[in-house]
C-alpha cells in the first residue's frame, strides 16, 4: 500500500508549519499558559521537554522583515533611542515588544524571556549534579562544545574519529564551518580545530543513560554516520533523532555515510511509538509522522535503485535526502 501523499512544495509546507507553530502558541496563551520568548542560542530543548511554549523573536523579526515591515519597525526603535548598530532583528523585536502588534505577523507577548551567551555555562548553573554530554554522533558541528564537558560519551564506532581518525582534513572541516555556520563577526576560522578527546563512557546499542527519574536508551542508528545514535525515552515517547531525522535536507552522501544502513535505522525508529521527535537541527516543531514519511521515501528510493551514493538530491517537501 502506498501511503505517501503527493509531495507539496517546501515553501507551502514551511508556511503551514510556521502557521501551526504560531497558532499553537496563541492557543497555549488562550488556555492561560505562560509563553516565553526564547533567543536563538538558548537551549530550547529545555522548555520543549518541559512542555512549555516558547516563540522566537529572531524568527518573528525575520518574518516581519521579509514582509516589508523591517524598516518601519527599526525606525520605531531608533526613535526610542536604540542605536542602529544594534542587530536589526533585535530592533524589530524591541519595537514589537512596545507596540504589541504589527500588520505583518503577530505572536503572543512574553511572560518570561530565555536567553544566554553560552549554552554550556548555562547548563552548569541549572544543576549541581554531574553533567554528562552525549551527542548523537561526533560530527564537528555536534561536539564543538565538548571541551566544556570532560565527561562525555561517544559510540564505540566513532571513538576513532575523536582520536585522530576523522576522515576529513582540517582544511575540509574549516570549509564546512564557514559554509554551514552563521559565524559571528571577527571569528577567525584559521584557528578552528575539530574537538578531539577520549570519551568517559563508550556507548553501545541498548545501553541506558539514567539521568535520575528518567531513563534514555541508546539505539545505534547508523547511516548518517557509522556510530550515530538515537536516544529513546520510552516512558515519555520522546525520540532524540540527531541528524538521522529532521525537517530539511538530510545528508547521506559523504563516503562515511551508508544509505542502506540509513533505511534500516529509519525502519527501526519508525516502528517505535514515538510521541515527539526531537532532532538536532532546524526546527523542534516536527510531526512524529516524519518517521513514516521518511521510511516511505527511503523504501521508494530503494525500489527505484536510487538508494546509493551519487543518486543526487531527492525532494519530499518538508525534507529532502542528499545521496
Ligand atoms: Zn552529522
Amino acid at each position: 500500500m502506498n501511503t505517501q501523499s503527493e509531495p507539496k512544495p517546501a515553501k507551502i509546507v514551511l508556511r503551514e508549519l510556521a502557521d501551526k507553530f504560531y497558532q499553537d502558541a496563541w492557543d497555549a496563551k488562550a488556555r492561560g499558559e505562560k509563553i516565553g520568548w526564547c533567543s536563538s542560542n538558548f537551549p530550547q530543548e529545555i522548555p520543549s521537554c518541559m512542555g512549555v511554549s516558547v516563540v522566537y523573536p529572531e524568527n518573528h523579526a525575520a518574518a516581519v522583515a521579509a514582509k516589508g515591515g523591517g524598516r518601519r519597525m527599526c525606525e520605531e526603535a531608533e526613535a526610542d533611542g536604540y542605536s542602529n548598530d544594534i542587530c536589526a532583528y533585535a530592533r524589530i523585536s524591541l519595537s514589537y515588544a512596545k507596540l504589541k502588534e504589527c500588520p505583518e505577523l503577530n505572536m503572543p507577548q512574553p511572560d518570561f524571556l530565555l536567553c544566554c551567551t553560552n549554552i554550556c555555562g548555562q547548563v552548569r548553573k541549572l544543576t549541581d549534579k554531574p553533567v554528562i554530554a552525549a551527542a548523537t554522533h561526533v560530527h564537528w558541528d555536534h561536539v564543538g562544545g565538548h571541551r566544556y564537558f570532560p565527561e562525555f560519551c561517544a559510540h564505540e564506532r566513532e571513538v576513532g574519529w575523536l582520536t585522530g581518525g576523522f576522515p576529513l582534513t582540517p582544511e575540509q572541516i574549516k570549509a564546512f564551518v564557514v559554509e554551514g555556520c552563521n559565524l559571528p563577526a571577527g571569528f577567525d576560522v584559521s584557528g578552528y580545530k575539530m574537538f578531539q578527546g577520549f570519551p568517559a563512557r563508550v556507548l553501545r546499542d541498548g545501553d541506558t543513560i539514567d539521568i535520575g527519574g528518567r531513563v534514555v536508551r541508546v539505539l545505534h542508528t547508523p547511516g548518517h554516520s557509522p556510530g550515530h545514535m538515537c536516544f529513546w525515552e520510552e516512558e515519555k515517547g520522546y525520540l532524540f533523532t540527531g541528524d538521522l531525522a529532521y525537517v530539511g535536507e538530510l545528508f547521506a552522501y559523504y563516503p562515511s555515510t551508508d544509505p542502506a544502513a540509513y533505511l534500516k535505522s529509519i525502519e527501526r525508529i519508525a516502528a517505535l511509538p514515538v510521541k515527539k521527535v526531537l532532532p538536532a537541527h532546524h526546527d523542534l516543531n516536527v510531526p512524529a509522522t516524519i518517521l513514516t514519511d521518511m521510511q516511505n521515501a527511503f523504501r521508494r528510493l530503494k525500489a527505484e535503485g536510487k538508494l546509493c551514493h551519487g543518486s543526487g538530491k531527492h525532494d519530499y517537501g518538508y525534507f529532502s535526502v542528499w545521496l
